[in-house]
């Protein structure tokens, strides 16, 4: 429903100028925190989409707000449209993209030439700075590749440094997560996990994953009444244990639970096609999505 379609001209101002002054505690709440938007390669498939430009002044916004803002992104749909140029046919297990080394030099294609540059540019529309870096880049992500996934990989240690030298110079850093092999090869790492270990090496005050659906669903086959508001690393640890939860849910939930018990306050999970989602989230009271809190303080 459009509620501002019988208002006049005058009250449709008053009305943006009263969503301004209601979201100012939150502004000055959030402004010179730290927040790691993880960024799905669905939510940015096209960069004229409403959805990639949504994203862009997302970014744009939280930055120009005095946020510390990192962003790391996926690639899926990008990788796989690439892979199908190449005639390779994708394989997954758990969430994760088996990659061998012909994989591996698809997925560096399209993270870092293709999306990675793509984000940058879309922030830079929006008169943001932003600098694009792979996890490789000054050693940031290292990571050992899964025995039965090739190249793919789970990340084993986070050097910050590049990140937080960024985010002193007022400038928001955008990451792909190809990581640098403890064998010294690369290795793919899904980029939920890259963000989850990120935030809580930087010690991030949140952690956001945006994706293609409402948020998280206890049974995948009702989704409507089954939608996952809040829940704490406990209950999440044993949802993820008994098996119900497919794909690439799983990767995104081991994220939010590690980053928040490795003390990131709050981890989200939020529908990217849902128009400023992230807004919506740091700016205002409306709970969206699923949060993931720590165990006391989910009890309160
Ligand atoms: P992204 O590009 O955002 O990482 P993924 O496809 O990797 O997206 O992961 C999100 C997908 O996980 C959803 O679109 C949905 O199809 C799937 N999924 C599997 N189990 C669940 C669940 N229990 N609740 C919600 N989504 C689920
Ligand atoms: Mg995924």
């Amino acid at each position: 429903m459009d509620t501002t379609s019988s208002l006049t001209r005058r009250e449709h101002a008053q009305f943006k100028a009263n969503i301004l002054a209601e979201a100012l505690p939150w502004m000055t709440t959030w402004a010179g925190r730290t927040v790691v938007l993880k960024i799905g390669g669905n939510a940015i498939a096209d960069a004229n989409s409403q959805v990639a430009i949504n994203m862009a002044e997302d970014v744009a916004m939280l930055h120009t707000l005095g946020i510390r803002l990192v962003v790391v992104h996926g690639g899926g749909p990008q990788i796989s449209a690439l892979a199908d140029q190449f005639n390779y046919k994708p394989q997954f297990a758990d969430g994760m993209r088996v990659t061998d080394d012909e994989m591996m030099t698809i997925v560096q294609t399209a993270m870092c030439g293709q999306v990675n540059p793509m984000i940058v540019r879309l922030v830079a529309d929006r008169g943001v700075r932003a600098v694009g870096l792979a996890g490789t880049d000054a050693n940031c992500l290292t990571a050992h590749p899964r025995p039965g996934f090739g190249r793919a990989g789970d990340i084993t240690a986070v050097d910050p440094t590049v990140i937080t030298t960024l985010l002193d110079a007022n400038i928001v850093p955008v990451i792909a997560p190809i990581s640098r092999g403890d064998d010294g090869g690369l290795v793919n790492v899904n980029a939920d996990a890259a963000a989850g270990a990120i935030a809580a090496a930087i010690r991030a005050d949140k952690v956001i994953v945006l994706t293609n659906i409402e948020g998280l669903y206890t049974d995948f086959g009702t989704p409507k009444a089954s939608l996952v508001n809040t829940i704490s690393t406990s209950e999440l640890h044993t949802l993820i244990q008994s098996g119900t939860v497919e794909q690439g849910m799983i990767p995104k939930l081991n994220a939010l639970h590690d980053a928040v018990v490795a003390g990131v306050p709050q981890g989200h999970m939020l529908d990217g096609r849902e128009s400023h989602a992230v807004l919506l989230e740091i700016f205002t009271d409306d709970g969206i999505g699923t949060m993931v809190l720590p165990d006391d303080a989910s009890k309160e």
